[in-house]
């Protein structure tokens, strides 16, 4: 068990600033919300001492506990999991519209929610996303800037290195390498090249403007994907709308966009098992008619699986298509890490539910109608991740004179 005081402080602080300066680039007299499992509070304080010798003008710790909330999920009255207590809403889009940054660490049992009723689940979400509409909806448009990171904690580890003692130890030393600290400093260095070389593809697969890509491997997956005019490719770092640069997901290694709405048809399978609220979901297969998942199969989990596609209309649509090659640092670690965060940076992925605005040119000063019209899935309460990537996965993109470009060979880029 790795305790605060063995804990390698150089590297716990380095990863903290990082969160801070490079995440969401904290500036002078910015609130910063923080969301942190009660075992990591040392690092939410250290969080917390790099955001006021930035000059925050307050830091705001959501803390959570996996014990309690599973007793809340089983026990809890029926009538909590229909609404969002108005208090905690208003919280939430009072300091969204602020402007306030916001970091989100994860690190829960992926099973924690085993045995819950996935009605519960699937009603929560809906409440969520109804009376947090503001918070979302600023989320997705970089209406503040954000920053998911993640802390191990013991039940995850035990997940992800069954059997074996020193576990915690393990994953946080995997979560380090992941987000390329070494205790030496230099990690807000480093992740400013690698955003560099992220937005250089971005710039390649926008200079195709693809009309389409076509997905196929051993899997079953062979699935056209197509693209809506004006589309942006986008990876590395976002711009809030202060102006301010941040990078929304520590590792990222992806470059992403939407596809169009109802441009998508065939056959998807996904190649990793999806740890989603609490539950793991494997053999996932899903067909596509004009955009609408018309099927949905699990090897295990297909309940809640179907549960989570029926969140709303939204949901039954993609909103994320997203690149990451299969010889990623990350998953050339050969970790499974039953965390979305870091396995969709293992993989290519999608996600259904609501895209990202800015996957639109100007998307971030469009309504909901217009980013409709523009062509992407932009009313959904729900966006959930799960990967497609293999060994062996071929893209191949069309572009609007047709002619074919190979964008991806045995799993990797290969423009
Ligand atoms: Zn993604
Ligand atoms: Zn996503």
């Amino acid at each position: 068990m790795m305790k605060e005081d063995n804990m390698n402080e150089e590297k716990i602080s380095e990863y903290a600033r990082l969160a801070v300066e490079v995440g969401v680039n904290l500036q002078k007299g910015q609130t910063l919300m923080v969301c942190c499992p009660v075992e990591n509070a040392f690092f939410a304080r250290k969080i917390a001492d790099c955001a006021y010798e930035r000059g925050a003008k307050d830091v705001i710790v959501d803390w959570r506990d996996d014990y309690i909330s599973r007793k809340h999920w089983l026990y809890a009255d029926d009538s909590l999991f229909d609404r969002v207590y108005p208090w905690d809403a208003d919280k939430r889009n009072t300091l969204a519209k602020e402007g306030a940054a916001y970091i989100f660490i994860c690190g829960d049992d992926p099973e924690n929610l085993k045995g819950v009723n996935g009605e519960r689940i699937r009603r929560w979400e809906t409440a969520r996303g109804r009376d947090l509409k503001e918070f979302l909806d600023l989320e997705t448009s970089n209406g503040f800037p954000w920053c998911v990171i993640s802390a191990p904690v013991k039940s995850w580890a035990d997940k992800v290195f069954p059997g074996e003692e020193n576990s915690l130890e393990k994953l946080w030393e995997a979560v380090f390498a992941a987000v390329r600290i070494n205790g030496d400093g230099t990690a807000p260095e480093k992740w400013k090249e690698h955003c560099k070389r992220l937005e250089s593809l971005c710039e390649k697969l926008n200079g195709y403007n693809f009309k389409s890509l076509h997905y196929k491997n051993s899997l079953g997956t062979d699935l056209t994907v197509e693209m809506p005019e004006n589309h942006l490719w986008l990876g590395g770092g976002d711009t809030a709308r202060s102006g301010v640069r941040f990078v929304a997901n520590m590792p990222t290694e992806e470059v992403f966009c939407a596809p169009l709405k109802t441009g998508v048809n065939g056959t998807l399978c996904a190649s990793m098992p999806l740890a989603y609220n609490g539950n793991i979901i494997e053999g996932i297969r899903f067909t596509f008619k004009d955009g609408r998942i018309t099927e949905v199969h699990a090897d295990k989990g297909e309940g809640i699986l179907k549960g989570a596609v029926d969140t709303d209309e939204g949901s039954h649509y993609l909103g994320e298509i997203a690149l990451v090659p299969y010889d990623s640092p990350i998953s050339n670690t050969g970790i499974l890490f039953y965390e979305t965060l870091f396995d969709e940076n293992a993989s290519c992925h999608f996600a259904f539910g609501q895209a990202y605005s800015a996957s639109i040119k100007g998307g971030d000063y469009m309504s909901a109608e217009e980013l409709l019209k523009a062509g992407i899935n932009a009313e959904s309460c729900t966006h959930t991740d799960f990967m497609v990537g293999s060994a062996d996965l071929s893209i191949v993109g069309t572009t609007h004179d047709g002619e074919e470009i190979t964008v991806f060979e045995n799993g990797n880029f290969a423009i």
